[in-house]
């Protein structure tokens, strides 16, 4: 299993990398969606949260929690911000590499179909 972000975590392809550490990657979405929209992914290949077992439970903890800290540390986290994970088809995944969406810096509105 190889994707675009198993790219960007061995540097094969270029992107803006805003935190690192053993266990996952966060860079900057290509594509942002919010002023703020950064994907934390796992070293470890989990292709979908469906595939996901209870072995992998610290390690999707630390996503989250990356991702708080990340918004602390800019500043952001008093005013609010959104995390999401897109699940196959239906949920909008088009990467089958977990990751999970930071999205900040202005009002979001309420989502759904
Ligand atoms: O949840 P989903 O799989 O749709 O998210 C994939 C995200 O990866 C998209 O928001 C897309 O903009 C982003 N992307 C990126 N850099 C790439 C390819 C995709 O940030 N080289």
């Amino acid at each position: 299993m190889d994707t675009i972000f198993h790219k960007i975590i061995r540097r094969e392809i270029p992107a803006e990398i805003v935190y690192e550490d053993e266990h996952l990657v966060a860079f900057r979405d290509i594509g942002p969606q919010a002023p703020v929209h950064v994907l934390f992914v796992p070293k470890q290949t989990i292709p979908t949260l469906d595939a996901a077992g209870p072995e992998h439970a610290e390690l999707i903890g630390r996503l989250a929690l990356a991702a708080a800290e990340y918004a602390r540390r800019e500043g952001f986290a008093e005013a609010g911000y959104r995390v999401v994970m897109n699940c196959n088809g239906h949920g909008g995944q088009t990467v089958y590499q977990l990751h999970l969406h930071l999205l900040a810096g202005a009002q979001l509105g309420h989502f759904g179909a």
